[in-house]
């Protein structure tokens, strides 16, 4: 079968194994080498991709519901393979909410731990890693191995952020957060400079919720952005609205691209001009209220909008560095080459603690997230943003990453790799799960 992730980008032909019940998968690792698990494919690049055999986990419940919520203790027990939409879609209406939620709610919760997803209040609530008190794990002898941050704790902090290269996540339990209402309280800040927007986003990451959108396709206003902040509403301020946010479902994207559209649909001209109407529409916008679905997963709206770049696919390049210059610095070296972004996001991350054997991917610091269609001469341009990232002490986002430099990563994540490999040669000495990031990074133990 062809297989892909969200960029579009590798592509590879591999075998893929569906509905496996626990017996089935443990007897598959004993007697396979080179396989990884995919969960629901939101990753961009690589990671759950390989030219060998993949494991699909997406549709895998080893319970009817695959999920059990304890109000009591707010605990979350759940099956690696159900969606983050489901999730929502049982427990949300009770204002039962999952700690951490990235830009997209598709995405499968062996995924989510596996690349220890950050969301618009990471500066608070830190990564998905803080909130698991539990998983299962299936290591590559098919033993089931229960890890926590106390038992096994090498491979529980290697297993988050570890892109499925330590085990078959089979189950895990979460702790859930509570919120007063179902409905956001925002606050929405024009900025039109780099400078003001950093200013503002720095200013605003008070709030619990806080990410900007960056323009940078604009020529003379280039690094203009809105900073979009909030909190969840108490139950006063919505009494007062009325509810006209309160969603049944939170899974429904009305619209769809039906298929893959021709890559000249991004250029120089439609990617401003998409950006410049991003920007003047949320500047006429002043409620104060938003949905979930409009305040965390406005991409969602659109089924399958990674084919509006085409059977080529695109790039999404996230990173992280401490130091707002370097920021500065990259936004400079963008506008210069002339990279059009079509979309860009920045986030001020909090602290992140360090644990053995972890390869987390946040720190903190400032995170830019940019998409951009494959082009010749595109990689060149990324591997000297990847340098300038490496010296100031930076990461790459590997959830993101096709085309990263294994000296490059190396670099990057120090000393961090070498622990995490030495996690790896203990539960999976001769490196059965692997996939094509963890051969192209060297990730992988033979
Ligand atoms: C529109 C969009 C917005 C996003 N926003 C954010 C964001 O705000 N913050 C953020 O942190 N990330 C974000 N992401 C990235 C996404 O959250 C991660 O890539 C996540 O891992 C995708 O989950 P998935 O189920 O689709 O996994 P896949 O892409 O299928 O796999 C990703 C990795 O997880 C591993 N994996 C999957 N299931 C298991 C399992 N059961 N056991 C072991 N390993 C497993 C795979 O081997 C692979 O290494 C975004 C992605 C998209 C497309």
């Amino acid at each position: 079968m062809h297989f892909a992730n969200w960029g579009n980008f590798p592509t590879v032909d591999t075998l893929s194994y569906n509905q496996l019940s626990i017996a089935e998968l443990a007897s598959f690792i004993r007697d396979n080498h080179g396989f990884i698990a995919r969960g629901n494919g939101r990753s961009y690049g690589d990671a759950s991709l390989n030219q060998h055999s993949i494991l699909n986990l997406s549709k895998v419940k080893f319970n009817k519901h695959g999920m059990v919520y304890n109000s009591a203790d707010r605990e979350l027990i759940i099956n690696s393979g159900c969606a983050l939409t489901d999730v929502l879609n049982n427990y949300f209406p009770e204002h039962v909410i999952f700690p951490v939620l990235p830009g997209t709610k598709k995405i499968s919760i062996g995924g989510a731990i596996a690349a220890d997803i950050h969301g618009k209040d990471h500066h608070i609530n830190g990564t998905l890693s803080k909130h698991i008190s539990c998983i299962d794990l299936m290591t590559a002898s098919g033993e089931m191995i229960t890890v926590t941050p106390e038992k096994n704790r090498d491979l529980f902090w290697a297993t988050c952020g570890g892109q499925g290269l330590t085990g078959l996540i089979i189950s895990a339990t979460i702790k859930m957060l509570k919120t007063e209402s179902s409905v956001l309280r925002q606050r929405v800040t024009v900025c039109e400079s780099l400078d003001k927007l950093i200013a503002a986003t720095l200013e605003q990451n008070n709030s619990q919720y806080c990410a900007s959108w960056i323009d940078l396709s604009a020529t003379r206003t280039h690094g203009r952005g809105i900073v979009f902040s909030g909190r969840f509403a108490s139950s006063a301020e919505v009494m007062e609205q009325g509810n006209q946010f309160l969603e049944k479902k939170y899974c429904n994207s009305r619209l769809s691209v039906p298929c893959y559209c021709t890559s000249k649909l991004f250029n120089q001209t439609t990617v401003k001009a998409f950006n410049s109407l991003y920007y003047y529409l949320n500047k006429r916008k002043n409620n104060p209220f938003a949905s979930i679905n409009g305040f965390f997963f406005p991409l969602d709206a659109v089924n399958n909008w990674n084919r509006l770049y085409g059977h080529k696919g695109f790039v999404q390049y996230q990173f992280v560095v401490p130091q707002k210059e370097v920021l500065q610095k990259i936004v400079n070296v963008i506008k210069k080459e002339k990279l059009y972004s079509t979309l860009g996001v920045l986030k001020i991350f909090g602290k992140q603690p360090k644990h053995y054997g972890n390869i987390s991917f946040p720190m903190e610091g400032y995170s830019l997230a940019m998409d951009f269609k494959l082009s010749h001469g595109l990689f060149k341009n990324l591997d000297y943003l990847d340098e300038i990232v490496a010296d100031a002490g930076g990461h790459v986002y590997l959830a993101k990453d096709s085309r990263m430099k294994a000296s490059t990563f190396r670099r990057m994540y120090g000393k961090a790799v070498d622990e995490f490999l030495e996690v790896k040669a203990k539960y999976d000495p001769n490196g059965k799960f692997c996939s094509l990031l963890s051969k192209r990074l060297k990730l992988n133990v033979v």
